[in-house]
């Protein structure tokens, strides 16, 4: 139970209560999935207090919760409730790298004597190692970008614009079961690939061009997050046959090196060793991936300035790329799931260098 993983630590850190103000720690923690309220949990209950649009969901979704409702004073029912169970001078936890500062201002005024303590990262490291039923809805994700990208392959041709294949892309998965699109999907032709976090535009694909899809979806509240790069047909550019293959085997090393209990440091140097004996590494700027489940982009990290280790039941991207300015970029992205024994890779769509 997340909920009694959050006590204990709260227990470790002498903190009385917490205050939960970010939408998917609110979703992690009580189920619920609406856009506004604030959770309080104290060491022997959990309250949940938000305004009337979500009253009757509170019920549906976080029946073990007791519903505060608040209308529209959310910070004077939290102030009320606080006083009521003689914790207004307490030490309370809160998430102020998603609490707006005008909110900071008005908590302190309605709660003066409150010892707030900036505790954000509590349930971003609880949400970083996944149960059973949330590695199954990240597979699902998987599962339908994956297919996603296979209708891509049979679909694409010479003629469509970047934005006609990201439109297909998202109607797929809109129309087989996902709720939404992880984030909007990147579909970069040509010169547009070497750009790491391309837009889709209306630039004209050609025969020959280097293509990278970047792209996932949402089920069950959980995210998907591939890429892959091919040559639509033979390509233009010599350079590009070898530049694939330097991406493909960085990322083959870091799935092959990466388990449990390596820091984040250490998995982005199994790639990136790779792509610097290759003479590309001041070519491949970004980190090797992030952690990925309510949020595309959450803990854990795995980045070369990350030193913390990756947590068994962590899902992660893996993500080597090179860009090559003016002519084309190369990234290939797989999920994985780490354990002890190493990463399972849960993306199963082919990768091809050259789309015949
Ligand atoms: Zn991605
Ligand atoms: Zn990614």
């Amino acid at each position: 139970m997340p909920l009694t993983r959050f006590r204990a630590k709260m227990e470790q850190a002498g903190l009385d209560a917490f205050v939960i103000s970010q939408q998917d720690n609110r979703r992690y923690l009580a189920g619920f999935t609406g856009s506004a309220g604030f959770l309080l949990i104290t060491l022997q209950q959990q309250y949940l207090i938000t305004d009337s649009r979500y009253y009757e969901q509170v019920r549906r979704q976080a029946p073990a919760w007791k519903l505060v409702k608040a209308g529209y004073k959310t910070i004077e029912a939290l102030a009320n409730l606080l006083t009521d169970l003689h914790l207004n001078e307490a030490a309370i936890g809160f998430e102020a790298e998603y609490a707006p500062y005008q909110q900071y201002l008005q908590l302190k005024e309605a709660m003066p004597a409150v010892r707030w303590q900036d505790t954000a990262h509590f349930a971003l490291e609880l949400r970083a190692v996944k149960t059973p039923a949330e590695l199954a809805a990240v597979n699902s994700a998987m599962a339908l970008a994956d297919e996603a990208m296979t209708h891509i392959y049979t679909w694409i041709r010479p003629g469509l614009t970047e934005k006609d294949v990201a439109w297909e892309l998202e109607l797929y998965m809109r129309t087989h079961g996902a709720t939404a699109v992880s984030f909007e999907p990147i579909v970069a032709a040509g010169p547009n690939s070497a750009l790491p976090h391309a837009t889709p535009t209306g630039r004209t694909i050609k025969r020959g061009d280097v293509v990278l899809i970047d792209m996932g979806c949402v089920v069950d509240g959980y995210c998907s997050d591939t890429t892959r790069t091919f040559s639509l047909g033979q390509p233009h550019n010599n350079r590009y046959p070898a530049v694939w293959q330097v991406v493909a085997q960085a990322l083959q090393a870091a799935a092959g090196g990466i388990k449990a209990g390596i820091s984040g440091k250490a998995a982005d140097a199994l790639a990136r060793d790779v792509i610097e004996a290759a003479g590309y590494g001041d070519y491949f700027g970004h980190s090797l991936g992030h952690g990925v489940g309510l949020a595309v982009h959450e803990g854990p990290r795995v980045s070369y300035a990350a030193a913390d280790p990756l947590p068994a039941g962590s899902v992660i991207t893996i993500e080597p790329g090179i860009y090559l300015p003016g002519e084309f970029g190369v990234r290939l992205e797989d999920m994985a799931v780490v354990t002890p024994a190493g990463a399972t890779v849960i993306t199963r769509s082919p990768k091809f260098d050259v789309l015949a």
